[in-house]
């Protein structure tokens, strides 16, 4: 039973951890694209140039800092 429980515990982190890269997999074919048609950099939502040290230190990110602020405010909101 014990090593059943196990493997059922390894199995959900494998699914979890396979499905957190993908969506990163995807954030980075997207950051690529980007770099491709000259868009990265570039914030999303406002157009402006995104910060070079938010970009290295998360070069897939798609929105300046301060429209990701503005972002996790509205998500926050959301919330009940
Ligand atoms: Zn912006």
């Amino acid at each position: 039973m014990g090593d059943q429980a196990t493997a059922e515990t390894d199995r959900n982190f494998m699914l979890r951890l396979r499905s957190r890269e993908q969506k990163l997999l995807k954030k980075i074919e997207d950051a690529i694209e980007r770099i491709d048609n000259g868009l990265f950099g570039i914030c999303d939502d406002c157009g402006l140039e995104i910060d070079i040290r938010r970009l290295e230190a998360r070069p897939v990110t798609t929105l300046c800092i301060e429209c990701k602020i503005q972002q996790e405010d509205e998500e926050r909101l959301r919330e009940p």
